[in-house]
């Protein structure tokens, strides 16, 4: 038996590749659709639990393929059992985050589009390593297939909010988006996903120019674009006002209302001067802003703001009719943030080293 190194996910193969393996096995290719259905309706663990396929396909197949490619290295559940994160190791030794979140309304997965990120968000742990490789599109579905088998649940709603800038990996983030909500595949309603996006504007237009309709987030942080820009390098590229511009266009083109993630810092950005600025930015438009306390990262002194300046700020907008909700943080215990987990871990293993 091959080691996972060597082996090829049956995730990363469509199903036009699936019907020439079957082909070039001497099968018929309607074994490619139960093969596919067996990927995607399904949840199993390994080939052999495939179970319309003749045991000799599934020797034949257990030589070169596996199901996932993805070593499961740590599952932490949250106290209150809401949240769950699971650190996986890719077959070339990357980590990847994925974080499950059960609402009253559904599964939300948390889905990472890199290893690492090259954004430098200087309040963001993903960043703190640098990019080390974009994922693939297979590897994205692949963390929700394995979730659907750990947990034995159906994901219902997916944010691309994990690891990585999704819109500088974004053929494959798109192909993934395609994949999943597409019937043959996991059929996931285009209305219940959302890309979330530092702000890479011309790729907001390309998205918005694509009538996908998925929900665009935008992590804005920050509303006067000097202040940004220390936070946020991004900002140096695509100012605030190209940004909002682009947002504009995202609505009229997909009728789709945008979020305006804002996460709050002490004395950063948590002031009565921010929230007048991103009232006179946002004021009649069709967007939302969720505040996010910052979730504090080891070895950095930024601090979340006090619930007061919270409250003050929220309050601010609310009364002016730019509709703002604080976003409840879950699993804070268990290092939910994204990166987190990743970068304690390579901390770890420098150390052994
Ligand atoms: N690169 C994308 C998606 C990944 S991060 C983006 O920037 O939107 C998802 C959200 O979490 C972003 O709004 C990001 O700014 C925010 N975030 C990152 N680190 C955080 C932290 N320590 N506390 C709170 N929010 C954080």
């Amino acid at each position: 038996m091959k080691d996972l190194e060597s082996k090829t996910s049956l995730y990363s193969l469509d199903l036009d590749s699936l019907k020439e393996l079957m082909i070039s096995l001497g099968e018929k290719s309607f074994r490619a659709k139960q093969i596919f259905d067996d990927l995607y309706k399904s949840k199993n663990k390994e080939i052999a639990d495939f179970r319309l396929l003749p045991h000799s396909l599934i020797s034949r197949l257990d030589i070169d393929y596996t199901v996932f490619d993805f070593e499961l290295i740590k599952r932490l559940v949250s106290k209150d059992a809401q949240t769950s994160k699971y650190l996986f190791m890719t077959k070339d030794g990357k980590f990847v985050e994925t974080v499950l979140m059960k609402y009253d309304y559904g599964n939300t997965l948390c889905v990472s589009s890199q290893i690492g990120c090259r954004m430098g968000c200087n309040f963001c742990a993903s960043t703190k390593h640098g990019l080390d490789r974009n994922l693939k599109s297979y590897e994205m579905i692949e963390q929700i297939a394995y979730v659907q088998y750990i947990e034995n649940v159906r994901i219902s709603n997916i944010v691309i909010m994990g690891m990585g800038e999704p819109l500088d990996n974004y053929d494959e983030v798109i192909d993934f988006i395609q994949k999943i909500i597409s019937p043959m595949y996991f059929n996931i309603s285009v209305r219940k996903i959302t890309l979330s996006t530092c702000g890479i504007a011309p790729k907001i237009r390309e998205l918005a120019d694509r009538n996908l309709a998925i929900n665009l987030a935008l992590s804005l942080h920050n509303p006067f674009n000097e202040k940004r820009r220390e936070i946020m390098p991004v900002g140096a590229k695509y100012s605030v006002k190209e940004l909002m511009s682009a947002l504009d266009y995202y609505v009229k083109k997909t009728g789709r209302r945008v979020t305006i993630e804002y996460t709050m810092i002490s004395g950063e950005n948590d002031g009565i001067e921010e929230a007048k600025e991103l009232y006179s930015l946002l004021r009649g438009k069709l967007i939302h802003v969720n505040l996010i306390a910052l979730n504090e990262v080891e070895g950095s002194h930024k601090k979340a703001s006090s619930n007061k300046n919270i409250k003050a700020f929220q309050d601010y907008l609310n009364k002016r009719g730019v509709n703002a909700t604080l976003r409840k943080s879950l699993g804070q215990d268990i290092d939910a943030a994204c990166g987190q987990l990743r970068s304690k871990n390579i901390a770890k293993i420098e150390l052994k080293n």
